[in-house]
């Protein structure tokens, strides 16, 4: 696939069946790894001027930076998906926290969720509209309620017990993701064609003690209506970490990835079908390309493999390791 990617003209990604291979040198067995994502989707080099490729790359950096501090100093692999997410959701060029799209009502509806591979304690809040950093209070549902899933109103009753941080609905508005809701409006356009590219954000981690964790955190789809939700909440769809088999966080065509199941199926294909992480997760994602939809996924195996699979012409990426790799990556080809 690489190489052939590069000489597509925009909007052609959809048409792709085939996947990215990650270029990235692998270590033997890494004592922690990490992997992060801050959406997939058509982002091709000539759509990009330097400067703007220049900065999403030392975001990713940045953000892969401050995870991979985290498991180098023996944290636990939770707080390496929680530091990640955290700064891209500070970071408006991503569609999560700061940079959430609009909806179709011009607002703002927050998913996101997180889970540990320990045990499978998972936890997950939906269209929240005033919460600073959703991650923080997927991670409270997990850790101070009994549940799994929060949503609207309620979630927030839950946080303000929790003291979590509130900001103002406003807080979360950008003239770029106004700009293409009312491009969506005016042209009558789908979220996938004034989008180009799922800016949600995720991550994945080994750390050293043996333990998965995965997190996701999403802004959803631009235009979304009827408290539409979509897979990044959802625990087994753009979410899933289980120590006997994989972390996985996606980001792409929510509906599509809830659909298939996507993070819960690549788990299930390496645990029961004894697959490589690269292997289950080329094989999930050409299911949800045979359904008619786009993305891309994150994974890091018990072994400590950190792989990337997506259907789309460039998918915003990093790993690191304790081998030594930290790199980010953008397009399909490198
Ligand atoms: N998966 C997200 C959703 O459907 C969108 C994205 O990945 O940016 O809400």
């Amino acid at each position: 696939m690489r190489g052939f990617l590069t000489t597509l003209a925009p909007g052609m990604a959809l048409a792709i069946t085939g996947f990215a291979a990650p270029s990235f040198a692998q270590d033997e067995a890494p004592r922690w790894s990490l992997a992060i994502h801050g959406g997939a989707g058509t982002i091709a080099r000539e759509n990009m001027t330097a400067e703007e490729d220049a900065a999403y790359r030392a975001s990713l950096q940045a953000a892969l930076d401050a995870g991979a501090r985290v498991l180098a100093e023996g944290g636990e692999a939770l707080d390496a998906v929680e530091a990640v997410i955290l700064l891209l959701e500070e970071d408006p060029r991503f569609n999560a926290g700061r940079g959430a799209v609009y909806t179709w009502e011009g607002g703002h509806e927050l998913d996101a969720s997180i889970m540990d591979g320990r045990d499978r304690d998972a936890g997950a809040v939906a269209g929240v509209t005033t919460i600073r950093h959703p991650i923080l209070l997927a991670r409270k549902v997990m850790t101070d309620s009994p549940h799994v899933m929060l949503a609207g109103e309620g979630a927030e009753e839950f946080a303000a017990e929790q003291g979590i941080e509130f900001v103002p609905p406003e807080f979360f508005d950008t003239d770029a993701r106004r700009q293409s809701l009312e491009r969506m409006k005016a042209e009558q356009l789908s979220a996938i064609d004034v989008d180009v590219k799922f800016g949600t954000v995720g991550a994945v981690a080994l750390d050293t003690q043996g333990n998965l964790a995965a997190g996701t955190s999403t802004g959803g789809m631009t235009g979304k209506r009827w408290s539409r939700i979509g897979d990044a909440p959802v625990i087994g769809a753009g979410t899933y970490a289980d120590n006997r088999a994989c972390a996985v966080s996606a980001t792409g065509w929510g509906e599509y990835f809830i659909r298939v199941g996507v993070a819960r199926t690549i788990c299930a294909r390496m645990q029961m079908g004894g697959e490589s992480a690269q292997v289950a997760s080329d094989a999930v994602m050409d299911d949800v390309k045979a359904l008619g939809g786009d993305g891309g996924v994150i994974v890091v195996s018990p072994a400590g493999d950190a792989i990337f699979s997506f259907n789309t012409a460039g998918m915003y990426r990093g790993r690191a390791t304790s081998g030594g790799t930290s790199e980010v990556a953008i397009y399909g080809d490198e």
